[in-house]
C-alpha cells in the first residue's frame, strides 16, 4: 500500500478502521523525561472510541512498574502493566516461555537495572547488570571474570555503565560451552532521540558491541522482532488485522508491523515529530 499522510481531515478515517493500537513510546509518547505535547490527549480520545493498546518500546532499562510510573506522572490514567511491552520483560517472557529455561535459574546481564527486575518478577536470578563490583578497573582476577556454571542465559541490552570489566565478564559468557548459553538481544536500535535534541546510544549499539566481539548472532527481543509482536498478540488477545502500530522509526517500528501484516498489511503508521 502506498503511504498516506496523516493529517488532521483523514485520521479520524484511518484510525476508525482499526480497533488496537500499538504504540512506541520514545519520539512518539514522549521525549526523554518530558511528554511530547497533545498525545496524551490524543490517546485519551482514542481510548474514548474503545480502542484498546500496548505500548510497546524498544528501551530496555526501564520495566513495567517503571513505565507505569511515568505514564501516571505523564497524565495517563487507568492502564494497567498488561499493556507495557518494554524489551526487558520480553526478554524475561523469552526466556520463560520460548527458550522454557526453568524457573530459578542464574541469568547474566549486560544492561540496566529493567533487566533485572524483570527478570526477577519472572523467578530468575540475575547476575552481572548493576552489580557495582564491576564499577571497577579492569583487574584479570576478579572474582566475576569465572564464569558461575549455573547461567543458563544472557541477556544484553541498553546501559549507561558500559565499562571494560562488564564487556570481559559478559564475554567469558557468551564464549563458555563452546558458544553455547542462549544469547537474547533487547533490541536492534543504533541510537534514539534523547532530550535537548541529542541523539543517544540506544541498546543496539551495546548488543552488536558484544556480538561482534563474540563472533555470535542473538534472539533478537525488541521491534522488529516477530518474537516480541507474536507475544503482545498472544498476550492481548488483539485481531492482527484491527492493529495498528505508530511509530517514529522505519526499521523496527514500521518493520515491526509490516513483517506482522497488521492491519492486513497497511496496518503500521510512521510518526514525524516536527
Ligand atoms: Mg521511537
Amino acid at each position: 500500500m502506498s503511504p498516506i499522510k496523516i493529517t488532521k481531515d483523514n485520521a479520524k478515517a484511518i484510525f476508525e478502521q482499526y480497533n488496537h493500537i500499538l504504540f512506541d513510546c520514545d519520539g512518539v509518547l514522549w521525549l526523554g523525561p518530558d511528554a511530547i505535547p497533545n498525545v496524551q490527549q490524543a490517546v485519551s480520545a482514542l481510548e474514548k472510541q474503545g480502542k484498546t493498546f500496548a505500548f510497546v518500546s524498544n528501551n530496555s532499562s526501564a520495566s513495567r512498574n517503571t513505565y507505569h510510573e511515568k505514564f501516571k506522572r505523564l497524565g495517563y490514567k487507568g492502564l494497567q502493566k498488561s499493556q507495557y511491552f518494554p524489551t526487558c520483560y520480553s526478554a524475561a517472557t523469552c526466556i520463560k516461555e520460548k527458550l522454557q529455561i526453568p524457573i530459578g535459574s542464574k541469568v547474566w546481564v549486560l544492561g540496566d537495572h529493567g533487566i533485572e527486575q524483570e527478570l526477577e518478577e519472572a523467578g530468575y536470578v540475575p547476575l552481572g547488570g548493576t552489580d557495582p563490583g564491576l564499577d571497577t578497573p579492569f583487574d584479570p582476577d576478579h572474582e566475576l571474570l569465572i564464569v558461575d556454571k549455573d547461567v543458563k542465559a544472557v541477556v544484553i541490552g541498553s546501559t549507561k555503565s558500559f565499562n571494560y570489566m562488564r564487556i570481559a565478564s559478559t564475554l567469558q559468557y557468551l564464549l563458555a560451552d563452546n558458544k553455547s548459553i542462549p544469547f537474547i538481544g533487547t533490541n536492534i536500535d543504533r541510537t534514539y532521540p534523547g532530550p535537548k535534541g541529542l541523539v543517544l546510544p540506544a541498546g543496539g549499539s551495546v548488543v552488536e558491541y558484544m556480538a561482534y566481539t563474540a563472533d555470535r548472532r542473538f534472539i533478537d527481543v525488541g521491534k522488529p522482532s516477530q518474537v516480541l509482536l507474536d507475544a503482545i498478540i498472544d498476550h492481548c488477545k488483539f485481531d492482527r488485522s484491527k492493529t495498528l502500530m505508530v511509530g517514529d522509526t522505519l526499521y523496527t517500528d514500521i518493520k515491526f508491523g509490516n513483517d506482522g501484516n497488521l492491519g492486513g498489511g497497511a496496518g503500521s503508521s510512521l510518526l514525524v515529530s516536527i
